[in-house]
């Protein structure tokens, strides 16, 4: 049985069974005859077919967004934003696929040669529950425009909101089995990467999943991209617009209450700024409202599982032992975790080496751009760090010094369907979104004329 929760009071929402070996089998076996058939549709019969997918996703958006809020315990002002974030990277892909994957000539000794861009076949797509639509969303559109076929094995405790997914593909009119959710555990997903089916794996989550996944697609000789974990650095220097950047921090850090693996974990400031900035900073975390992750005015809800808030308690409570100091928040009910700031943290400590995937924040000061950059790189991860400064020239300067997959200037680092995501180091490898993530799942094929 696979059951969900509402990390909020505990209530049972849902439980399914599992789907056994031969249902899987069967399962793998539409999605491949499918293609056959879906591979050879128009970019206009698919654009048509997304754009009613984005049609369908405004206009049950309360639906959606109540699911998703339940199962996960996200805000639901927050769950409404992701799924109109989903009609829109619905959108971008129907109106761009078609130019993103349209052949390209190459001046060679033949007549005529070109590369064309074609759909390898059924993809599998292993994701978390953090964003339960936009993670799914943002590989379903690229994936089913450029003509594949898209399978999914979601999260363990969101599996209402996947077959939501599900639905709004079959309420958009896509022909049957285009796009299916398995209701599976993450031990049977080694038997769906072997299937002769399944061409290819995408997995957003934690490296240990991706490091499985992507090794048993090695031994299958199967492509792969892996989005995995962050710890993304805010670097605020001391000529930085401070009212602006603070903002930008707070939302940055404790928006989807921390559960984001973009989200800016560690805040490093230049020492000369630390105090004024430290003031309005802790004003406004200590200003978020905590509540019901139904009440439309919460900003702050529980974490998806009792779990994940207690791994939170540990790390906030391991770095405070290793000499760091609690500034507000730390305390822990059941999945409820405070805003919680912790500052004096340095290069060693638990909540600088480790992803922490919740409301809370390191703070670390830096005397010049050197040590900064040092401390954003000595992460294993590399997702993207964010650096505020009035100084453009020198922003741009520094650019290039950092190993990250994102550098954003003066803006927390955001998803964007029209910008390549992805990232670096235990972060990951492949990029999603925009022309490059439509092109992760194709055949580059050579083709020449002579
Ligand atoms: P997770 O435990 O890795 O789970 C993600 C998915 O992988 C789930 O569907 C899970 O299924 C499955 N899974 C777990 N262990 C597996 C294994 N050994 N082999 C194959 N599949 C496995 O991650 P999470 O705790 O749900 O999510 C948090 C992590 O994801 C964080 O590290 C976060 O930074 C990362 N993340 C990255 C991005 C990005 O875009 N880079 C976005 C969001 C989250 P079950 O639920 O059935 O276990």
């Amino acid at each position: 049985m696979i059951i969900s929760h509402n990390p909020y009071n505990g209530d049972e929402i849902t439980r399914f069974e599992e789907l056994s070996e031969e249902k899987v089998k069967e399962a793998l076996e539409a999605a491949d005859r499918r293609f056959s058939s879906w591979k050879t549709t128009s970019f206009k019969e698919r654009s048509k077919l997304m754009k009613a997918a984005a049609k369908e996703l405004m206009k049950n958006k309360e639906e959606y967004a109540k699911d998703i809020t339940l199962e996960m315990g996200k805000p639901i002002k927050q769950s409404l934003s992701e799924v109109e974030k989903c009609s829109w990277v619905c959108e971008y892909y129907a109106e761009n696929a078609k130019e993103h994957l349209a052949n390209e000539l190459i001046e060679t000794d033949a007549e005529k040669s070109y590369t064309s861009y074609e759909p390898m076949g059924v993809v599998l797509a292993v994701m978390p529950w953090n964003y339960p639509f936009w993670q799914v969303f943002r590989f379903a559109a690229p994936a089913l425009m450029a003509g594949n076929i898209g399978v999914l094995k979601h999260a363990s405790n969101v599996m209402k909101t996947a077959q939501n997914i599900q639905k709004v593909f079959e309420r958009a009119g896509f022909p049957a089995n285009c796009f299916q959710s398995l209701t599976i555990g993450s031990k049977k997903i080694e038997a769906v990467i072997r299937d002769k089916r399944i061409k290819a794996v995408t997995l957003t989550g934690s490296k240990p999943a991706g490091s499985s996944v992507a090794s048993i697609a090695g031994e299958e000789i199967k492509k792969s991209v892996l989005e995995l974990g962050g710890s993304n650095a805010l670097v605020v220097f001391e000529d930085a617009n401070i009212p602006e950047t603070v903002k930008s921090c707070v939302m940055a850090r404790f928006q989807n209450t921390g559960q984001s693996c973009i989200a800016g974990k560690r805040l490093l400031l230049q020492e000369s700024i630390e105090q004024e900035f430290m003031g309005e900073f802790v004003k406004q975390v200590k200003e978020l409202k905590s509540g019901d992750p139904m009440d439309s005015e919460t900003f702050i809800g529980v974490l998806a599982r009792e779990d994940l808030a207690e791994d939170l308690e540990d790390q906030v409570k391991r770095t405070i032992e290793q000499g760091a100091t609690l500034v507000t928040g730390g305390k822990r009910e059941k999945a409820y975790f405070e805003p919680t700031v912790v500052s004096g943290v340095k290069k060693g400590m638990a909540m600088f080496e480790e992803e922490t995937f919740g409301p809370a924040i390191s703070v670390t000061t830096f005397k010049n751009s050197e040590e900064a950059v040092e401390l954003v790189n000595s992460s294993v991860f590399g997702l993207g760090v964010s650096i505020y400064t009035e100084d453009a020239e020198f922003a741009a300067k520094l650019v290039p010094k950092f190993d990250d997959g994102a550098v954003f200037v003066n803006d927390m680092v955001k998803s964007d369907p029209r910008l390549p995501f992805g990232g670096t180091k235990d972060s990951g490898y492949g990029r999603e979104l925009s022309e490059h993530g439509i092109r992760e799942f194709v055949n580059r094929k050579t083709v020449y004329f002579n």
